[in-house]
């Protein structure tokens, strides 16, 4: 995924108080663009938040039914200092990058880019006579990496399978980091958790959390879901601050959710368009690379379409701040 809005604003993020309370934080639609393209619904970043651990980008979508559409459509486009995290609870998206993967993943696999110091990637729905399905649903998910690790290499990785959990009629998916004892195979370069919660009707559970993550919910798919004493619509992203070493979830109806968390994430960045670093210079380093086709970011192949073109800079120079808007 792409931040494709026309003037994307600085996101400054890190080494802020943790918030002592719950926050529910609506979502905002943002089209991904294209005459016959998608709208995601965006919670991270937030205007009263901007990362939950490393954790700082949340876009969820779908479900969408594909006939006559071109579903998901971002062109090559580059990243540093994160990783992307893809995952669908229903359809088909092909992912290219500038070092020569092209993985089509499915519901219940994990697609994890790591970006470190530059990488490039297509994400699109097959054409019509390609796909298996008509319908897409799925999160978008970006965690930012520590400095000590913001320039390594970059790599891609495919999971097709990933651990399991059945707990009190929840199905747990462990996608990244670990939960209950079982770990994901997936890389990663902080301590954080990511899990895809499938909530059968009367589902009732407390899920072990690491005391010293925050976390938050997301619920993708279904009914409204009771998540620590709170009523969580869909498309909503509750945070938790640290502390708690259960999580209660209840769940009347079948339903899908996200779990992420994490350290509290005590680095400055700056988070613009689709980069993450450490300071101004940084990020306006790799937007005038990109600009430059520099090698950098390498070229993708077989997207049928350009590249996209990076915004212009905001006038104001992007400053390092607090991991939440009060920082
Ligand atoms: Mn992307």
């Amino acid at each position: 995924m792409s931040n494709l809005e026309l003037e994307p604003q600085e996101t400054a993020c890190g080494d802020a108080p943790t918030a002592a309370r719950p926050q529910a934080l609506a979502p905002r639609d943002v089209p991904l663009g294209g005459p016959r393209s998608m709208t995601v619904r965006r919670t991270l970043p937030h205007r009263h938040r901007r990362m939950v651990g490393a954790w700082c980008f949340v876009d969820d979508y779908g479900p969408t039914d594909l006939r006559g559409q071109d579903g998901m459509q971002v062109p090559p486009h580059p990243h540093t200092g994160l990783q992307t995290v893809s995952w669908l609870l229903e359809g088909e998206v092909l992912h290219r990058d500038s070092l020569g993967s092209r993985q089509r993943i499915a519901p219940g696999q994990l697609n994890l880019m790591t970006a470190g110091h530059g990488i490039a990637h297509s994400e699109e729905t097959p054409p019509p006579e390609q796909r298996t399905t008509q319908r897409l649903a799925g999160v978008q998910l970006w965690v930012a990496l520590p400095a000590a690790s913001r320039s390594v290499a970059p790599a891609f990785e495919h999971h097709p399978t990933l651990p399991v959990l059945d707990d009190g009629g929840v199905a747990v998916t462990v996608v990244m980091g670990a939960l209950g004892g079982s770990a994901s195979p997936a890389t990663t370069f902080s301590p954080l958790v990511g899990a895809d919660l499938a909530l059968g009707a009367g589902a009732r559970t407390a899920l072990p959390l690491e005391p010293g993550f925050e976390h938050a919910v997301l619920v993708t798919d279904g009914a409204t879901v009771q998540v620590a004493g709170r009523s969580v619509e869909r498309g909503t992203l509750l945070y938790l601050p640290p502390g708690p070493s259960t999580l209660p979830i209840e769940s009347p109806g079948s339903a899908r959710a996200l779990l992420i968390g994490g350290e509290p994430f005590t680095e400055r960045i700056v988070m613009w368009w689709n980069f993450v670093g450490s300071d101004h210079d940084e990020v306006a380093a790799a937007r005038e690379q990109w600009q430059a086709a520099d090698a950098r970011f390498g070229t993708v192949h077989g997207y049928a379409g350009g590249r996209l073109a990076a915004p212009a800079l905001p006038n104001a120079r992007l400053t390092p701040r607090g991991r939440t808007r009060d920082a």
